[in-house]
């Protein structure tokens, strides 16, 4: 079955993706429904963890009309043919994040690049800002703090700051640590006493890439020595880079120290894409994962609640997965089913009655009331948010919203939409209000 599966994926998947991370499993026994599969290393579990364990699944299942999970194991394999395999994946790996240089490893995952980000309203700035120190570094920016929430891009543009600088510079010393990891290299060292060695690699960086450092709030011994490494690369104007899900005075257990030292340089926030960046970084990843995408699936699928862009690409394979693996076209309606348990269908119809109604309960004011013409600032707002969910749950037109609303003008529904639009980009609370608001029409 494992073959079988295997020889499905290779058509789905481009040539370089399917010799990188699905060649190399080897099938290695079953356990009733769950299908043990071995990866040679780590890199290569989390990545297939990540990206494709959703599509190997759909392929089992669909080969044998059952459920099947599968669990990864890890097993290091030595005969000829997977040392070949490792050595492409070494090799596929190695445009551009790898280096010559043998005493550290970049860390750095080669499909992480500027050319495969999408660049769109919410996340302008922190990309701007990641350009700006790939051409610069230690410029103008440093430290660039980079924070949004979980699945936006942050890891994404902070191995592409290190790819870009590497393609330019192949002899720029640049290593990409997740705060974890950093923390474990501490604590072997620690234990080995190879302090020396630890220093000595961190501060002979040109540039340094963390990820995810609110993990290392509440660490005294990594936050001290991260101290020191900052301290060190600052003074010889190496650039640092980190990211967070949180803005620095946000992280809890993180030493003022080093607080006031990521302050120091810019913080740039990744914010939830809007409905066109997400349809943008669909068709982006459709297209280079050879998946014919039409236009009102990508539609259906950034329609959706998430705003993950890791959920995202996990439905577009899926659908890419079974379109291939029944040899249909992926529609509307396959979409509508293979996702049926992750997105609410949107096209259930919501009327501008119902949301009137659900709004006007929300925020404890009458029907007529939000239909007014009253100005009261307890009005304008839910009758501001009531006139935006109108245009985005149903299709009713500016004017026929208008109508419905004791009879507007279109221009006025245009301003209360476009106000409540920017105003969403800036105001954490009243996101997460339409959020729930929406969460609670649509099911
Ligand atoms: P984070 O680190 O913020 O949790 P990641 O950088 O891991 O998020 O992004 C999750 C997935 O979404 C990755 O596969 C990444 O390539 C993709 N992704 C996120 N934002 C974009 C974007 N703007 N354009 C293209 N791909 C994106
Ligand atoms: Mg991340």
């Amino acid at each position: 079955v494992w073959l079988q599966a295997q020889s499905n994926l290779a058509k789905v998947l481009t040539h370089q993706t399917y010799n990188t991370w699905i060649q190399p499993i080897k099938f290695n026994g079953a356990n009733k429904n769950t299908l043990i599969l071995s990866v040679p290393n780590e890199f290569i579990k989390e990545r297939i963890a990540e990206h494709y364990l959703p599509m190997i699944i759909e392929s089992i299942c669909s080969l044998t009309n059952s459920q099947y999970t599968v669990e990864l194991q890890i097993t290091p394999q030595e005969s000829k043919q997977s040392t070949a395999t490792k050595r492409d994946a070494a090799k596929t790996a190695a445009e551009p994040g790898q280096q010559p240089q043998a005493d550290y490893s970049t860390n750095l995952n080669p499909k992480y690049t500027f050319e495969t980000f999408v660049c769109g309203g919410s996340n302008q700035f922190a990309h701007a800002a990641a350009q700006s120190v790939a051409n610069n570094p230690a410029g103008k920016y440093n430290p660039l703090f980079i924070y949004g929430g979980v699945g936006l891009g942050k890891t994404h543009l902070l191995n592409a700051i290190g790819n870009d600088v590497l393609t330019r510079n192949k002899k720029a010393r640049i290593c990409f640590y997740t705060s974890e990891k950093f923390m474990n290299e501490l604590i072997n060292c620690l234990r080995y006493q190879k302090m020396d060695q630890f220093r000595n690699k961190f501060r002979k960086m040109d540039i340094l890439l963390i990820d995810d450092i609110q993990f290392i709030a509440g660490k005294e011994r990594t936050q001290e020595e991260f101290f020191h490494t900052f301290n060190s690369l600052y003074e010889s104007h190496k650039q640092i880079i980190v990211t967070s899900d949180k803005f620095p005075k946000d992280i809890p257990g993180l030493e003022e120290r080093l607080r006031s030292r990521f302050e120091w340089g810019l913080i740039a926030d990744i914010q939830p894409p809007d409905t066109e960046t997400k349809i943008a970084i669909l068709k982006k990843k459709a297209e280079s994962d050879k998946i014919v995408l039409p236009d009102d699936v990508s539609l259906f699928l950034a329609s959706s609640a998430t705003s993950n862009v890791r959920e995202l690409e996990g439905m577009l394979i899926r659908l890419g997965a079974v379109a291939s693996l029944t040899g249909k076209n992926i529609t509307l309606d396959m979409a509508r089913e293979v996702l049926k348990d992750i997105i609410v269908d949107k096209t259930k119809e919501v009327t501008v009655e119902m949301i009137q109604k659900y709004v006007a309960e929300h925020f404890g004011i009458k029907v007529t009331e939000l239909k007014s013409d009253k100005r009261l600032k307890a009005l304008v707002v839910p009758r501001q948010i009531a006139i935006y969910l109108c245009r985005e749950l149903t299709k009713a037109s500016y004017p026929e919203i208008g109508e419905k609303f004791g009879g507007k003008d279109h221009s006025t529904i245009i301003h209360s939409t476009k106000k409540v639009e920017k105003l969403l980009s800036q105001n954490f609370e009243l996101k997460s209000t339409i959020d729930t608001l929406k969460k609670g029409l649509l099911t």
